[in-house]
């Protein structure tokens, strides 16, 4: 843990031979002790322009792409190890993983990391955090009523607690499953499908919501079979009926 943190302070460029600070880090030479410093410099150009290229990458939303490279640049220079989980915090930021951001903010905040090369404010951006993380815990406890409510059969009023949910926090998956379910027992077949899709562009992977969705579809078609079966019952009836007609007009 020490030495994580010695690498969050080395925020300054020190020569590889002698180990000394390096006032110019654009310097090709060591002032100390003359040092050629150009392989170093390349290297640094290389790993900065990567990390300029994963913060692009994250803009455009491309975090896989962005992962990668923040990886490498740690893995060339450890002097970009903090950068990179500093610029890879915004990631779980856009992922909504506010707390994971939150961490990683405060630590690289505490460390006297100089973050204005990078346009970031770690006080606003803490204080930012702390507001979203206060109204997804208050989110959270509008989820936790409405599942108490459900279990006792009070779907109405669970309903109108995940309505508040859904606003403070519309990122959170869970709500919108509860809510499917919830609005089943109250008959809203068509609400189910919307907070059905919701859930799955959240969580497209979730066996739930697979599991869900099959099972209303199963429902429909059934619903559907009844349906041509009434049809049919309905049109043979009439079918008889007019031959009945034609049978007593003959005689
Ligand atoms: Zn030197």
């Amino acid at each position: 843990m020490e030495e994580e943190t010695g690498k969050i302070n080395s925020n300054k460029h020190s020569c590889p031979v002698c180990s000394a600070v390096r006032d110019n880090p654009d310097a090709e030479r060591c002032d100390n002790c003359g040092a050629d410093l150009s392989t170093m410099r390349s290297l640094e150009d290389f790993t900065q322009t990567l990390l300029f290229e994963a913060r692009n990458d994250i803009r455009q939303r491309e975090f896989e792409n962005a992962r990668i490279k923040l990886e490498i640049a740690s893995s060339l220079d450890e002097k970009a190890e903090i950068t990179s989980r500093l610029i890879g915090a915004e990631i779980d930021f856009l992922n909504h993983q506010y707390q994971k951001a939150q961490a990683i903010y405060e630590e690289v905040y505490e460390s006297g990391f100089n973050a204005s090369p990078w346009g970031i404010d770690f006080e606003s951006k803490i204080a930012e955090l702390k507001n979203i993380i206060d109204i997804e815990f208050a989110a959270k406890e509008h989820f936790n009523l409405a599942l108490h409510r459900s279990r006792e059969g009070f779907f109405e009023e669970a309903r109108e607690e995940l309505y508040k949910a859904s606003d403070m926090a519309p990122y959170i998956a869970e709500t919108y499953l509860l809510a499917a379910k919830v609005d089943l027992s109250l008959g809203a077949l068509s609400a189910v499908f919307d907070d059905l899709v919701r859930f799955r562009q959240l969580r497209p992977d979730d066996p739930r919501g697979i599991s869900m969705q099959r099972e209303l579809e199963c429902r429909n078609h059934k619903s559907h079979i009844l349906n041509n079966q009434i049809t049919f019952a309905v049109c043979f009836i009439a079918f008889a009926i007019a031959v009945l007609i034609i049978i007593a007009s003959i005689k």
